[in-house]
C-alpha cells in the first residue's frame, strides 16, 4: 500500500502570538529547538516507507519559505500546492495533485509537529477493512453538556469521547466522494466528519504519545520543554567488578596499558580486570547481561584477546539501543606495583575507549594493606560505576 500525505498549512493560526517571531508569517515558521515548525511536521514522514509522496498546501506567500524549509532539511518527494482559506478547501485542493496510482491519503495538521513515527505506524496498523482511521486520545477530564443559559443539563459519558487528532487515515476514493456529496464541503474541520456526512465507516485509533496542535504561543512553549525533556532522557547505572589470578610469566593488563612488574594476570583474554569491570558496567547499565554470557571463556576465538575488544564490542551495542556513557569511576585494588604514576594514563586509555573526555573517567587505586590474596600480590581486582543516558534511538 502506497501512501499520500497531505499538509493543510495555509491557515494564519491567528490565536497565535507572531509579535516576537519577525521573520515568521505564520506559526508554522516560528522556530521549535532551532528548526521551524513545519520541518519537525514534513521530517516526520519523511522515513516511512509506505509514505510515497507529501502534498503541502500552502498561501502564495509562505511558498518560498516553504521551498527553503525542503531544501535545507533535504525532505524527498515533497509536493507544493496552492493552499486556501479553510483546510478542507486546502486538502481538496492537494487530493487533486495526489498521485493517480495512490489509493491511500493520511491528512495530518502542518501545525502537529510532534507527531512520532511510533503513533504513525499505530495508525496503519489499525486500518483494517475500514474507509478510514484517525488518531485520537481518550477523553479524560470530566465533560458537562449545558443549556444556553448555562445550567448543566447532563454528565457526558466519557467512556465513548474521544478527541480527534491527525493523522486523519483514509481511503481517497471515498473522501472525494464524500466531498462531492456533501452540501457545504469547507465548512467541516476535519477529514473524518465529511466521511461521517455520506456515512463511511471511520474508526478512531487511540494512541498515548502527546500529539497537540500549536495554537498559542504557550503551545509552543510546552512543545519546546517536551522535547528537551524526551531528548534529556533517564540516567541507567551499572555497576562492575572482577578479579584475576596474578602469576609469574604473564602480562599485567589494566586500563589497556601495561603495567611493569613480575606478575601478570592470569586469564582466557588478556586478562585486564579493569576493563573487564568496566564492561560489565556497561552491560549492567542497559541491563544486558554480563561479559561472562557475551564473551565465553570456552570460547578460543577469546584466547589472548585484547580486552579492548570486548570494550567496542560493548560499547557498539550500547551505540545501537541509544545509551550515552556519561561518567565511569572506577577503583583497582593491587598491592604493587604502585600505580599512582599510571593513573593518569589509563584514565586517558579507557576515556579514548570509550569515546569520552579524560574527566569523565576516574580511576583510583588501593593496596590492601597486606590483607588477603590481594594483599599478598597473588591476586589484582577492579570495579566499576558507568553513568549512561539513555535518549531515544
Ligand atoms: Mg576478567
Amino acid at each position: 500500500m502506497k501512501i499520500s500525505v497531505i499538509i493543510p498549512a495555509a491557515g494564519r493560526g491567528t490565536r497565535f502570538d507572531l509579535q516576537q517571531f519577525e521573520k515568521s508569517p505564520t506559526k508554522l515558521f516560528v522556530p521549535l529547538q532551532g528548526k521551524p515548525v513545519l520541518a519537525h511536521t514534513l521530517a516526520a514522514f519523511q522515513d516511512i516507507s509506505r509514505v510515497d509522496e507529501t502534498i503541502v498546501a500552502v498561501s502564495p506567500d509562505t511558498e518560498p519559505l516553504v521551498r527553503d524549509i525542503v531544501r535545507q532539511h533535504k525532505l524527498k518527494s515533497v509536493k507544493i500546492v496552492q493552499g486556501r482559506a479553510t483546510r478542507a478547501e486546502s486538502v481538496w485542493n492537494a487530493l487533486k495533485k495526489v498521485n493517480p496510482e495512490i489509493l491511500w491519503v493520511m491528512v495530518h495538521d502542518g501545525a502537529r509537529p510532534l507527531i512520532s513515527r511510533y503513533s504513525i505506524e499505530q495508525l496503519m496498523g489499525a486500518l483494517s477493512d475500514h474507509d478510514g482511521v484517525i488518531l485520537a486520545t481518550r477523553v479524560i477530564p470530566t465533560i458537562k453538556e449545558a443549556s444556553w443559559n448555562t445550567r448543566i443539563l447532563r454528565t457526558v459519558d466519557r467512556k465513548r469521547l474521544y478527541e480527534a487528532e491527525t493523522p486523519q487515515f483514509l481511503r481517497k476514493s471515498v473522501l472525494e466522494a464524500a466531498y462531492l456529496q456533501v452540501q457545504n464541503p469547507y465548512d467541516f474541520t476535519d477529514e473524518a466528519s465529511l466521511l461521517e456526512a455520506i456515512g463511511a465507516d471511520v474508526c478512531v485509533c487511540v494512541h498515548e504519545k502527546w500529539n497537540p496542535k500549536l495554537t498559542t504561543l504557550e503551545d509552543l512553549k510546552k512543545a519546546e520543554a517536551y522535547l528537551a525533556f524526551d531528548q534529556a532522557g533517564t540516567v541507567q547505572y551499572g555497576l562492575g567488578r572482577d578479579l584475576h589470578r596474578l602469576v609469574k610469566g604473564r602480562k599485567l593488563m589494566l586500563g589497556g596499558i601495561l603495567i611493569p612488574g613480575p606478575m601478570g594476570s592470569l586469564g582466557h583474554s588478556d586478562g585486564d580486570a579493569l576493563l573487564h569491570a568496566i564492561a560489565d558496567a556497561i552491560l549492567g547499565a542497559m541491563a544486558a547481561g554480563d561479559i561472562g554470557e557475551w564473551f565465553s571463556d570456552k570460547n578460543p576465538e577469546y584466547k589472548g584477546k585484547s580486552s579492548a575488544y570486548f570494550i567496542r564490542k560493548v560499547m557498539s551495542e550500547a551505540q545501537q539501543k541509544g545509551y550515552r556513557i556519561q561518567h565511569v569511576d572506577t577503583v583497582i585494588h593491587l598491592e604493587k606495583p604502585k600505580l599512582g604514576p599510571l593513573k593518569h594514563k589509563m584514565a586517558l586509555q579507557v576515556a579514548k575507549l570509550l569515546g569520552l573526555a579524560a574527566n569523565q573517567v576516574s580511576i583510583k587505586a588501593k593496596t590492601m594493606e597486606g590483607l588477603g590474596e590481594i594483599g599478598r600480590g597473588t591476586a589484582v581486582a577492579a570495579e566499576a560505576i558507568v553513568t549512561v543516558r539513555k535518549v531515544r534511538p
